[in-house]
């Protein structure tokens, strides 16, 4: 390590100790040639990867953008802030662990999902329901069927049924009543 004042690299570690936070370490050292001393600290690199939207821009990680998106689908819903704080730091431990240099926004999207799909279904169907920009009804509708079982388990039907999209009003109105009305296992 280079004296600060000299620039010499002659120096010597006089003390080292762990930071109160626990995440750094405090070195205390002696220049060997102007016999002054000075401190570095070691920390552990977090550098975050850039997020690369769908139109192909590049702009950088921002957790706030990311608890932005937590409010407004938790808008007026019962989750205590310290949950959305603790999804927020899972994602962002998410991201970290990756070690990728880019990650795409809709992988970030799918990560705010899953979370809010455990802290609150209105929620999470708020957040799909922008996020995915439901185009019809069948897209509600599937994304209803998300909240009744957990997500990443996929059925076995791609696609709209073929016919179901003649049949608006009511009709789809009932389906989705009856996709809320089965018995949920969360
Ligand atoms: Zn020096």
């Amino acid at each position: 390590m280079k004296c600060p004042f000299c620039g010499s690299l002659e120096t010597q570690v006089i003390d080292s100790r762990v930071s109160e936070t626990g995440d750094a370490i405090r070195r205390r050292r002696k220049c060997m040639n102007c016999d002054k001393r000075f401190t570095t600290f070691e920390t552990v690199e977090m550098r975050m990867p850039q997020v690369v939207k769908s139109n192909g821009t590049r702009i950088d990680f921002n957790v706030e953008k990311i608890r932005t998106g937590f409010n407004r689908a938790l808008h007026k819903r019962f989750v205590p802030t310290e949950f959305v704080d603790q999804a927020i730091a899972r994602i962002t431990a998410n991201v970290h662990s990756l070690g990728e240099r880019e990650i795409s926004s809709r992988s970030i999207g799918e990560m705010v999902m899953a979370e809010l799909y455990k802290l609150d279904k209105i929620a999470y169907i708020r957040f799909a329901s922008v996020y995915k920009s439901f185009q019809d009804v069948e897209d509600f509708r599937s994304a209803l069927h998300e909240v009744e079982r957990p997500p990443g388990i996929k059925g076995g039907k791609a696609g709209a049924k073929p016919g179901s999209k003649g049949a608006a009003g009511p009709g789809n109105k009932a389906r989705v009543a009856v996709v809320k009305s089965r018995p949920t296992s969360a």
